[in-house]
């Protein structure tokens, strides 16, 4: 029978059953190592006890209702969220998605400078809808006929570009990926940020870092603004945020949540029960299980041991990694596959992207490592 379904994406050809721990069951019975967690969203794996329970439990309880009434669960999961977040970032505002967390982070900015252009870098991905297009590189505004404020692309790591950009004293907000996840884990300096930082309080710009897909514990430490040392005016993450379950969040400060008042913000399923549930046994889990020690650990033996066979260097920060490929990477995806390995590409199509869940293990790395080696160069 055809499908119903627009025929958006490209597929790979594997049909995903079954998940455990990190290991997928496909429909033709084949188990697959899952290093690509979904888009980085399966951040704890799958069938993860705390998650099971905290959804059984708060499903059976109520299911939903919307912001219009206070639940206890989503104060515990908000509380939570910024107690895990860097120290300085201790309001939230739950949506559903990183578009709609980036699209709420852009309108805050814009609001609270009263300014109307945004700064962004060149490669970047922020997602798909006007104001979050808009500061993606080479989207072409996803299908809209113009962007909803003025948009300047600075190149990476370049200072004086970025100076220069702000110089007219009238860009409301910075906004950038600390690691660049779809242009191909391309991790920005720490000495970078900090720039970026300094320079955007000298202009009464706000910094925002997108760690939609390098936050959540994935760098190895609870967001990349931590590793790295230097805090934003506004932060925002989604993907592993409930461990599978749609859901974003917008980090910022109490100077600038002074600003915002009732009827400012809103959305209709953000700050749900079951992904306020999820949030919280999440951000639970990272704490509490020393997944931190794990990622650090699991980064380092992938830089030591995966360069090799077709893998040229190995890029990016904590579990978000580029492999630079000699190869296609597509070719080198599919070999992989045909080994049991699933891993994603990126927008560079020399580099493969692995985003595995964060209790991925030495042994499956190991594996990976073995596959690669054995693969042409
Ligand atoms: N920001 C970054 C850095 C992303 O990687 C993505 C998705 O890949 C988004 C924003 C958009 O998130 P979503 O697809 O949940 O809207």
């Amino acid at each position: 029978m055809a499908s119903a379904l627009l025929p958006v994406y490209d597929q790979l050809g594997i049909e995903p059953v079954e998940g455990d721990g990190v290991r997928l069951t496909t429909a033709d019975g084949r188990t697959l190592v899952d290093f690509y967690g979904g888009h980085a969203v399966a951040l704890l794996g799958y069938r993860h006890p705390r998650l099971l329970a905290a959804l059984a439990g708060q499903a059976h309880a109520l299911f939903f209702q919307s912001n219009a009434v206070p639940l206890a669960v989503r104060e515990r999961a908000a509380r939570r969220l910024a107690d895990f977040a860097p120290a300085g970032l201790d309001r939230v505002f739950l949506v559903n998605s990183g578009a709609e967390a980036n699209e709420n982070a852009l309108r805050v900015a814009l609001r609270t400078t009263g300014r109307d252009a945004v700064v962004a870098l060149e490669g970047a991905f922020h997602g798909r809808t006007a104001a979050a297009g808009a500061v993606t590189w080479r989207a072409r505004w996803y299908g809209f006929p113009r962007t909803p404020f003025e948009v300047r692309f600075v190149p990476r790591e370049d200072a004086d570009a970025l100076a220069r950009a702000l110089a007219d004293r009238d860009v409301a907000g910075v906004i950038l990926e600390p690691v660049q996840g779809v242009a191909g884990a391309v991790a920005l300096s720490d000495g970078y940020l900090a720039t970026a930082r300094s320079l955007t309080a000298a202009h009464d710009t706000l910094l925002i870092f997108d760690e939609v897909q390098c936050g959540m514990g994935r760098s190895g430490c609870p967001f990349v603004a931590h590793a790295a040392g230097v805090t934003p005016d506004l932060l925002t993450t989604a993907k592993g945020l409930a461990g599978g379950f749609p859901a974003g969040a917008l980090l910022l400060s109490d100077s600038i949540a002074a600003g915002i008042g009732v009827g400012d913000l809103g959305t209709t399923f953000g700050g749900g029960p079951l992904a306020c549930a999820l949030i919280e046994a999440t951000v639970e889990a990272l704490a509490d299980d020393g997944l931190l020690a794990n990622v650090r650990a699991r980064a380092e033996q992938i830089r030591a041991a995966c360069a090799v066979g077709p893998v040229e260097a190995v890029t990016g920060r904590g579990l978000l990694v580029g492999l630079r490929t000699t190869r296609p990477a597509r070719d080198v995806q599919e070999e992989l596959l045909a080994r049991g390995f699933l891993v994603g590409t990126s927008a560079d199509p020399r580099v493969v992207r692995l985003l595995p869940p964060l209790v991925i293990t030495a042994g499956d790395v190991a594996a990976l490592a073995g596959a690669l080696a054995e693969l042409p160069s």
